[in-house]
């Protein structure tokens, strides 16, 4: 079963792809094309905008995910603005921790909602995965993308940016809200005959 992902990073898709490997399923880009604005208030808002302008494409199974880092004391930020905090990836790093200096709460977690629409259009099923942590002093580890350096995962010693792919894989917001679609899909979708 092939779904279209709404998204136009081919990193996305192959972490994507690497999480249900083996499932029969298969995520693909969409066609050319792809550029939804985000101007959703939600993680919720911004993956049904990018899942349904991947169907408006496609005109198939579409999913897409939207991200992001929430800081308890930051009250949520950066959230849905997380890719958009600051100019790099490093200046964003820079300013969570700039505006963490001197707080003793860091408590956070990045959340992943996605949105998986079907052939007709309509959402079949959303799920917010979620993993928590806390925020560094500074960053640590080489691995993974965006806010990883700073982010100590819970019960562990180690950033995000310290575990290699597999060990994200096994605990990260977008394995935990992708293995809820993989159960709808295999369950709900594959077992009525509606791929
Ligand atoms: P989007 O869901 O692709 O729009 O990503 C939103 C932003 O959230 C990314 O650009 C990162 O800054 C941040 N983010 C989302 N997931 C992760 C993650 O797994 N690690 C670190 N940062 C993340």
């Amino acid at each position: 079963m092939k779904i279209v992902l709404g998204s136009s990073n081919e990193h996305k898709v192959r972490e994507i792809n690497d999480i249900v490997k083996g499932s029969g399923i298969e995520f693909i880009l969409p066609p050319s094309g792809f550029n939804p604005i985000e101007d959703g208030n939600t993680f919720e808002e911004n993956s049904f905008i990018k899942a349904h302008a991947a169907w408006e494409l496609a005109r198939t199974w579409s999913l897409a995910d939207d991200s992001g880092l929430c800081v308890d004391a930051l009250g949520g930020n950066p959230g849905i603005h997380s890719a958009r905090y600051a100019e790099t990836p490093q200046k964003r790093i820079e300013r969570v921790l700039s505006e963490m200096k001197g707080i003793k709460n860091r408590q956070a977690h990045f959340s992943c909602c996605m949105t998986l629409i079907n052939p007709q259009g309509e959402v079949e099923f959303s799920y917010t995965g979620k993993c928590e942590g806390s925020i560094t002093d500074s960053p640590r580890g080489t691995n993974g993308f965006g806010y990883d350096p700073i982010f100590l995962v819970k019960g562990s010693d180690k950033t995000m940016a310290e575990l290699n792919e597999e060990e994200k894989n096994q605990i990260s917001h977008r394995s935990v809200a992708l293995r809820k679609v993989l159960e709808y899909l295999t369950t709900e979708v594959r077992s009525a005959g509606n791929e």
